[in-house]
């Protein structure tokens, strides 16, 4: 079979190395891809958003199975025109995506079908935002409707910074149209979790829980990352709080996309907080995420290409998962997420028992520079957590000279066992 991967970050670095693996690849390309990449796909230099161009390669390769892994193209309509152009694709159409696209959407689709989220508003008139807020008190979460690259989310300890950030995003239009409206949501407690499932229509198969670590710095603290590093599975979580997250969640939410015409076939992800009254929904993503595939992908025994075709084909997958744990932590570049410098070369270093996946590298002189925020993610696989971030941590050193690069040293720390 030949399979192209769209996307260049991590989750796609990931997706190919497990790809990789299957007997039933004969070959495999990557669009745009990165650098780490190389080894085992062909990397096709047309954007991620050039959809005319990725039908045209589909097409002209005989590509068997197409994976979109970000979720603008899939916003975009990119699984419509392979459906379109008779291709065979793993991701939700449009209408589907916008359970990603739209938290508003989200948020009516959760109250009218009775799955468990925050209490919530929706305003386009900041004046009306604002009276809200000042009724509900703080903390309250102020929240941007559409996409906003992981910065669309204001967490408000007190009324005053909620109602600053209702100016900034309805006033000032801080996300231009992905702010015209916003979601005022009720501040939830708990630990978070990420829980996702490979679905077609009504058809769900959870994968196991992994814990993301989104702060940029140790102690949970800095800003708000794209994930500095994450574990799988989340095995503090309750079975029974496992279960009602796929019953009560997972599968509730793909059966009312089918009956709201918008049928979702792809990976849908949800992004949960375990409350007192058991897991809620914080958000739901129409894709895999990021860093969360790079960690559960290599615990899951079956073949991925199996996997895809049987969901796609309408046949039931058997999951089957390694008994073990994997940790992965990121390296990025200083600075990140602020402003940081591109085209540093990476030092050399041994992986050991770790591997290693790239997101913003490039090729340079039979090494890699930088070429992103989020560089690399080393992981590992072990029988305990705490096995695999010693693995992972020992691999990392050759990284704690260099100025150009850091990570976190706590990760998976508040949740190991022995
Ligand atoms: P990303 O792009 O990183 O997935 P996002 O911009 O779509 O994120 P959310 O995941 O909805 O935003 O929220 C970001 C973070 O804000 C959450 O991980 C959580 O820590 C916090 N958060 C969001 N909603 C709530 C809530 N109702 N109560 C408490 N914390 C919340």
């Amino acid at each position: 079979m030949k399979v192209l991967v769209i996307g260049r970050g991590g989750r796609e670095h990931s997706l190919i190395q497990k790809l990789a693996s299957s007997t039933q690849v004969e070959s495999l390309f990557a669009a745009p891809g990165n650098a780490g990449m190389g080894e085992q796909a062909v990397r096709v230099q047309v954007e991620e958003t050039d959809q005319e161009q990725l039908v045209a390669f589909a097409k002209e390769n005989g590509v068997d199975l197409t994976i979109i892994g970000p979720e603008n193209p899939l916003l975009d309509g990119l699984a419509d025109r392979f459906m379109e152009a008779g291709l065979k694709v793993f991701g939700p159409t449009q209408a589907a995506a916008l359970i990603e696209g739209s938290k508003h959407f989200a948020k009516q689709l959760m109250q009218k079908y009775d799955i468990p989220t925050a209490d919530y508003q929706a305003f386009k008139d900041a004046e009306k935002a604002k009276a809200y807020i000042r009724e509900q008190g703080a903390p309250i979460v102020v929240k941007a409707d559409g996409l906003a690259a992981g910065k669309g989310v204001v967490v408000a300890e007190t009324v005053e910074e909620a109602c600053e950030a209702v100016e900034d995003m309805l006033l000032e239009g801080q996300f231009g149209d992905a702010s015209r409206e916003i979601v005022v949501e009720e501040f939830l407690q708990g630990a978070e979790f990420s829980l996702m499932a490979f679905v077609n229509g009504e058809n769900v198969y959870p994968m196991v829980t992994a814990q993301d670590h989104k702060r940029a710095y140790d102690g949970d603290k800095g800003p708000n990352t794209g994930g500095m590093g994450a574990f799988a599975p989340a095995s503090h979580l309750p079975w029974e709080d496992y279960d009602y997250a796929v019953e009560s969640i997972l599968k509730k939410t793909a059966s009312a996309l089918v009956t709201e015409g918008r049928s979702f076939t792809g990976i849908l992800y949800a992004g949960l907080i375990q409350t007192d009254a058991g897991p809620k929904v914080i958000e739901f993503n129409a894709r895999f995420g990021d860093p969360e595939t790079q960690v559960i992908l290599p615990l899951l025994t079956n073949d991925l290409t199996q996997v895809l075709t049987d969901v796609l084909d309408g046949r039931n997958p058997q999951l089957k998962w390694f008994e073990k744990a994997c940790a992965g932590v990121v390296v990025a570049s200083a600075g990140y997420p602020g402003s940081y410098k591109k085209g540093v070369r990476l030092p050399e270093w041994r992986k050991e028992d770790a591997f290693a996946i790239h997101a913003g590298t490039e090729d340079a002189d039979g090494g890699y520079v930088t070429s992103g925020g989020r560089v690399l993610l080393v992981g590992a696989v072990a029988t305990t957590l705490d096995k695999a971030l010693n693995a992972v941590y020992s691999s990392l050193t050759a990284f704690d000279e260099h100025e150009g690069f850091f990570y976190r040293k706590d990760i998976g720390n508040s949740f190991q066992t022995e």
